[in-house]
């Protein structure tokens, strides 16, 4: 040995760096670049698989896989550089096969494929309900838990923090880092914007253009990672809700700068630029609409949402196949609760009908919520599994959940009007008047604003009492509560004068450095606290409410501006009463008797004070505030 110790250590490492360059280079430069999804698993209900072999001229050689395994079907694209390649899970007894490509009878390239064993009871995981209170986090504003991966060498868009739209260098590690925080909100359930590579040149912290759909970025950290948010959310009964989009891609992403198939994506022959560019006219009323034009519907669907959002053919079977795919290789691998999918009518819906049903057919538990961003409670029901109205049009969209936009967008006009016929708190009342539309209400996503909405709190300038209010409605009435981060510490932001990343700000405490940590109940401001306690104290609350997560409504039409509803099951009840005078108001209870035969008092869960409740009595409220009442 020549060298001392240390030093033969690095010379090793040198030695085994050159190698593994040498081997990467070999596999980059040589036939096969990707191999997608790069592993699988046994014992999938459905066992189907097929593989995206992506390589030079790959579709020149013959497909051979080891152990006599069958190629049941090998489809070959107008691009030689695909191949995709079906085999049956099944019959395959290894964990360990090769796919071998061949040019004269000689293995030219091959790979090794992985079949995993699956965790046990995967299939039958739970998933976010009604019982859950979802979270909604943008993971490049919430908190910086590792600088060391703000800015990546391999991707454009460099951290920035002085730049509103730029990365801001949030990351997973700093939603581990603040778990507690989290579970002592009341939070279960953590909805977090794509955190897949998004490898456009700016812009790209909201994470909606992907350039990698099996890669988390590395600016949020690894895919290792990102199963240890999940698996750190498990063992605090919590879950991890993927972002998941099927409508586009970045323009930047691999497969769409090498086309599988010229239809892979939708390219106008008038459009512009390099993929023939149309925006979408976002009329998605025209997925059901009787007397649409072909011009208006073409637009809508097949137009793109932006200009670096490729807008995918889910009614090209390959591409369908690889959403399927990808989304149950992220639900298996990184063990999710639940899925958000985003701008859902704009899709092939009969290609999303499959996707979905792929899915829960998958996990019959695993609940998908689609954003279906309408106005008319029958459009928004129509995209719900099983939906009557739907069933007209002959469709059945298989989406378990849908999203209460009729709420969200009645609900600030409610609570800053004078109350009219048409205005003020009728507007809440008649929102739950269309509850008969939807074949599973307690299924829906309640909420009053998310990253793509003004902030709540910069509409009534900060005062809590509002917030208090809306907060009080969401956590009380059927449905699942989504929260917004940042809103429970009072945070504001002005989408009309700053645009989306104002709405969009760091969470306070969240960089180091910060001159406020927020993420300390201790170190919040009064204000903050006032915001903070109130959310803490309602969200917990909810968690163990059966009554509240499964249990029946009666309300009552609004009078001087206070609405008043009971949710109730066989064992409890509760009475909400949410006041929107100024003033306090009396409430004589006779109206609601209905509801309160054989009930004597209520304890309010917020103050923790006792009320006389009964019909004979008068109940006061004071203004701009609300009643919980635990029914006795
Ligand atoms: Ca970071």
């Amino acid at each position: 040995d020549r060298f001392p110790q240390p030093v033969r250590c690095i010379f090793f490492l040198n030695m085994k760096k050159s190698l593994l360059l040498i081997l990467i280079s070999a596999f980059a430069f040589g036939q096969i670049q990707k191999v997608e999804p790069a592993f699988w698993w046994k014992g999938m209900k459905n066992p189907e698989l097929q593989i995206l072999v992506y390589g030079k001229d790959i579709s020149k050689y013959t497909v051979e896989l080891s152990d006599q395994i069958q190629v049941k079907d090998l489809t070959k694209t107008e691009n030689p550089n695909y191949v995709f390649i079906t085999v049956n899970t099944n019959e395959i007894n290894s964990s360990l096969f090769k796919i071998n490509f061949k040019e004269n009878n000689k293995t030219v390239y091959s790979y090794k494929y992985e079949l995993k064993n699956r965790k046990p009871n995967s299939a039958n995981r739970a998933s976010y309900t009604s019982k859950d209170v979802m979270y909604l986090i943008m993971p490049d504003r919430f908190a910086n838990g590792d600088p060391s991966n703000d800015s990546q060498k391999n991707l454009t868009d460099k951290a920035n923090r002085t730049e509103p739209s730029g990365r801001h260098g949030g990351d997973l590690r700093g939603i581990i880092n603040n778990l507690d925080y989290l579970q002592n909100l009341g939070a279960t359930a953590l909805w977090l914007t794509p955190v897949n590579e998004d490898n456009e040149k700016r812009t790209s912290y909201h994470g909606y253009a992907q350039t990698d759909l099996y890669q988390i970025d590395a600016r949020y950290g690894t895919n290792e990672e990102y199963l240890e948010l999940s698996q750190a959310l498990q063992k605090r009964g919590m879950k991890l809700v993927q972002d998941y989009v099927t409508n586009h891609w970045g323009i930047s992403h691999w497969l769409i700068k090498d086309l599988p198939t010229k239809d892979w994506i939708h390219q106008f022959p008038d459009g512009e630029g390099k993929y023939g560019f149309k925006r979408s006219n976002y009329r998605i009323t025209s997925q059901f609409d009787t007397n649409v034009a072909d011009i208006d519907k073409k637009e809508a669907l097949n137009g793109w949402f932006d200009t670096t959002m490729a807008d995918l053919n889910q009614s090209n079977p390959l591409v369908l196949k690889y959403l399927t795919q990808n989304a149950i290789w992220w639900i298996e691998y990184a063990e999710l609760g639940g899925m958000r999918v985003d701008t859902y009518p704009y899709n092939n819906k009969e290609g999303m009908a499959k996707w979905a049903k792929a899915i829960t057919d998958e996990y019959p538990n695993f609940n998908i919520v689609g954003e279906a961003w309408m106005y008319s409670p029958a459009h928004i029901s129509y995209w719900q599994k099983n939906s009557k109205i739907a069933e007209i049009d002959g469709y059945n969209s298989n989406l378990p959940s849908v999203m209460d936009f009729t709420l969200y967008t009645d609900l600030p006009s409610a609570l800053k009007e004078e109350d009219g016929w048409d205005k003020g708190m009728i507007k809440i009342y008649n929102s739950f008047g269309n509850d008969f539309l939807y074949p599973d209400i307690n299924n829906i996503l309640v909420f009053f604003e998310n990253h793509d909405t003004e902030r709540f709190n910069e509409i009534f300038n900060g005062d809590s009492r509002y917030y208090k209010m809306a907060l009080t409605l969401i956590s009380t009435v059927r449905g699942i509560p989504q929260i917004y981060y940042g809103s429970e510490i009072g945070m504001r932001g002005d989408k009309n004068k700053g645009g989306d990343a104002d709405i969009r700000r760091d969470f306070p405490g969240g960089w180091k450095g910060d001159s406020q940590n927020a993420f300390n109940p201790k170190t919040q401001t009064p204000e903050q606290q006032d915001f903070y306690h109130f959310t803490q104290k309602i969200l917990n609350w909810r968690n163990g409410k059966d009554v509240i997560h499964n249990g029946k409504t009666k309300h009552y039409m609004p009078k001087e501006k206070v609405y008043v509803y009971f949710r109730y099951n066989e064992k409890e009840k509760v009475m909400v009463v949410i006041n929107n005078n100024e003033k306090d108001q009396t409430l004589d209870l006779s109206r609601f008797a209905e509801s309160l035969s054989g009930i004597s008092a209520g304890k309010d869960v917020i103050s923790g004070k006792d009320f006389s409740v009964n019909p004979q009595n008068k109940l006061t409220v004071s203004g701009k505030s609300s009643l919980i009442l635990e029914l006795k």
